[in-house]
């Protein structure tokens, strides 16, 4: 069975074929590290991750290569406004490379902390301007730039198939109704290659180029990056769907006109998360950060939580969404420690064995090992591989440690922790607490039975309440 994965250039699912048997070469847009990831630009990782642990799985090695963007996003996607770096660093009176390492180290934690697998190459756009220079050469010898006292531009009339992946309406834009004008801009899609620093103002990054002192224009990194990593043309190239019609078209117009071709041959976009059913924003006061959630939840609740919705699909984010994924997540988990209280340790022996019951469950595992990855292949769909896994679980006829085995497979994709559970009993002291807000419960003391609730969860344990009393599970 072939992957097969939805390809915005075609707006298709098409079978997915390496240009490389067996490689598959990889470029995701990271973040841009002037601030704390917030959970929608995550769930654009998680989606990356599985799509990386799902091709993994499938038994292809995969150079995955992510940037950080560490210069040239300015505040809006276009070339006006304040390059974001600029910003983070006014805020925190710091310097960018201050800035950029202290978000870069908190993207790293918040990434470990969802089992999000690192890169094979983490590329920052400041270390490597040279390669970004070059591009803008290439680019000015073919003819495609242009010089305005902003900037190198790039014009994007010369490109005959430009705004393809976005399904731009070039003549609308041109009517210059929908995007400001720069000052020397010949047409509304042309964007800034390189920028140059003004007369009489100092940026806090800047470097020396044929054109003068300035800094990169943010698409210029992932095209120069990507070809050094991955060559000029590679497989998969991913990110969020805010990311079509700006910064990836321009990076496939940079690319087409230097190297001659689409730098991807699959591009795959995922949808965003909405929280509240809004979109997010600082001054909404939903912004949410890892770290607001992880005082309530284990990481892996979001985790969980993202896999129950397809990444094609906007997913609403709710505290009582995360309530219910952390809740399932403790009973699978909850299952697993049974399943291995009671598996038969001789599991891999029997199976060599193998009288009749265990051939038909041998049969067994082969078609569910079969219908999961049918569901990874289909465009990720994740929300059908974890019903597969309830499934599992709840199967009548197949023995305790045919379903770990199972599960703890499926886990290289899920990313879960199952296979690190652990038979762990709470704490004395846990059990106390648990035991006291028991007793204000009973006594309907709520605010004082929450409190409790709080304490037990901030020192990594959950209390639910069950119909056979409190029940205390790891968090
Ligand atoms: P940025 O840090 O803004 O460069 O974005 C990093 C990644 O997060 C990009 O792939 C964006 O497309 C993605 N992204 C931004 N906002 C959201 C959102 N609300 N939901 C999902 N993905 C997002
Ligand atoms: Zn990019």
């Amino acid at each position: 069975m072939p992957i097969k994965l939805f390809n915005t250039l075609t707006r298709q699912k098409e079978v997915f074929t390496p240009l490389r048997k067996g490689c598959v070469g990889f470029y995701a847009c990271g973040p841009t590290v002037y601030d704390y990831a917030h959970i929608g630009n995550l769930r654009t990782f998680l989606f990356e991750d599985i799509l990386r642990r799902t091709l993994e799985y499938n038994g292809y090695s995969v150079k995955y290569v992510m940037n950080f963007t560490d210069v040239g996003h300015l505040v809006s996607d276009g070339d006006e406004g304040e390059d974001k770096m600029t910003k983070g660093a006014r805020r925190e009176n710091k310097s960018a490379r201050e800035i950029a390492d202290f978000y870069i180290a908190a993207f790293k934690r918040d990434a470990a902390a969802l089992n999000i697998l690192p890169p094979t190459i983490y590329a920052r756009a400041t270390d490597y301007i040279k390669e970004q220079i070059a591009l803008v050469k290439v680019l000015e010898k073919k003819g495609f730039t242009y010089l305005t006292d902003d900037g190198v531009y790039f014009d994007t009339s010369k490109l005959s198939d430009y705004g393809q992946l976005a399904k731009l309406d070039i003549e609308g834009l041109k009517a210059g109704a929908r995007i400001e004008q720069v000052a020397g801009k010949k047409n509304p899609t042309d964007f800034a290659l390189w920028k140059l620093m003004p007369p009489g103002v100092k940026w806090l990054q800047s470097w020396k180029s044929p054109w003068g002192t300035g800094c990169p224009g943010w698409h210029l990194e992932c095209s120069a990056m990507s070809q050094k990593h991955l060559g000029a043309q590679f497989d998969i190239h991913a990110g969020g769907i805010d990311l079509i019609p700006v910064h990836h078209t321009n990076e496939i117009a940079q690319s087409e006109a230097a190297y001659g071709q689409n730098p991807a041959r699959y591009w795959v976009h995922g949808e965003f998360i909405l929280v509240d059913n809004a979109k997010m924003a600082k001054s909404l006061g939903n912004f949410i950060t890892l770290e607001k959630i992880s005082a309530k939840f284990n990481p892996l609740a979001f985790r969980y939580l993202t896999l129950t919705a397809h990444y094609r699909s906007q997913l609403n984010l709710t505290w009582e969404s995360l309530d219910a994924a952390q809740s399932a997540l403790n009973n699978l988990y909850q299952k697993m420690r049974e399943l291995k209280g009671i598996m038969n340790p001789f599991w891999p022996l029997i199976k060599l064995i193998a009288g009749k019951k265990t051939k038909d469950a041998i049969k067994i595992i082969a078609q569910y090992e079969d219908s999961f990855r049918e569901y990874i292949d289909d465009d990720l769909n994740m929300p059908e591989a974890l019903a597969l896994v309830w499934k599992i679980l709840n199967d009548a006829i197949l023995p305790a440690a045919g379903k770990m085995e199972l599960l703890k497979k499926f886990d290289k994709v899920l990313g879960l922790d199952l296979d690190k559970i652990k038979i762990i009993s709470p704490p004395a002291g846990i059990k106390k607490m648990a035991a006291e807000r028991e007793v204000f419960r009973q006594n309907k003391d709520w605010a004082k039975s929450d409190e409790l609730r709080d304490k037990i969860a901030a020192n990594g344990w959950l209390v639910e309440d069950t119909p056979q009393g409190p029940k205390l599970t790891k968090k």
